[in-house]
């Protein structure tokens, strides 16, 4: 079996991520999302084990020391991990399996994994950025400033993604990355 591919997927908070997810995963079944490990709180539309493995502070640090993970972050006071082991289980299975990370952590796979596929999903406009964070609902103000204000900061690592793709419409963002991946097989 042909080991599959590993893609670092990130882009801004708010950006579109997990709509294009969705619709990537509903086109194409060679596709497995990487399940992280957070210590942040659930969202009320947050599935345990789905959305994330939530976790302690304490056991996070426990799994740093376990070597558990491929790649580990602070993003806004909350730590955030891709354990190792079930990603290299399912490429091994032939997946393309896609880590939804964010800049610091996509920097340590395209270190660790030189042979990963990098790509980064950019807003139409910040001020459109802004837009959809406050529209989704889920953050109060002071989250909704601290990952805006982050976003800025992130901007600075757009240049070290392989790819770029524009969210101007979630499922030609999602035919655009389906070509990426699967452009040399
Ligand atoms: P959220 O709290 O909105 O679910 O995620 C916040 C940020 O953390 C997003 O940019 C998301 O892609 C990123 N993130 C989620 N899981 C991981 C992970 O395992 N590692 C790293 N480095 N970032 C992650």
């Amino acid at each position: 079996m042909k080991r599959g591919k590993l893609v670092v997927y990130t882009g801004y908070s708010g950006v579109g991520k997990g709509t294009i997810m969705k619709v990537l995963r509903e086109l194409d079944d060679s596709i497995k999302l990487s399940v992280s490990c957070t210590t942040r709180a659930p969202r009320p539309e947050d599935v345990e084990g789905v959305s994330y493995f939530f976790v302690t502070q304490d056991k996070f640090k426990e799994l740093i020391n376990e070597n558990a993970f491929l790649e580990y972050a602070v993003f806004c006071d909350n730590y955030y991990g891709t354990p190792e082991k079930a990603v290299d289980e399912m490429l091994e299975q032939g997946y393309n399996v896609f880590l939804e990370i964010e800049v610091q952590g996509g920097l340590q796979v395209m270190d660790k994994r030189p042979d990963c596929v990098s790509i980064f999903i950019t807003p139409p406009s910040f001020e459109e950025l802004e837009k959809r964070l406050r529209g989704r609902g889920t953050e109060d103000e002071e989250t909704i400033q601290k990952r805006l204000a982050r976003a800025l900061e992130e901007k600075e690592y757009e240049k070290y993604y392989e790819h770029k793709v524009l969210n101007d419409e979630a499922e030609r963002a999602a035919r655009e990355i389906i070509e990426i991946i699967h452009r040399d097989e």
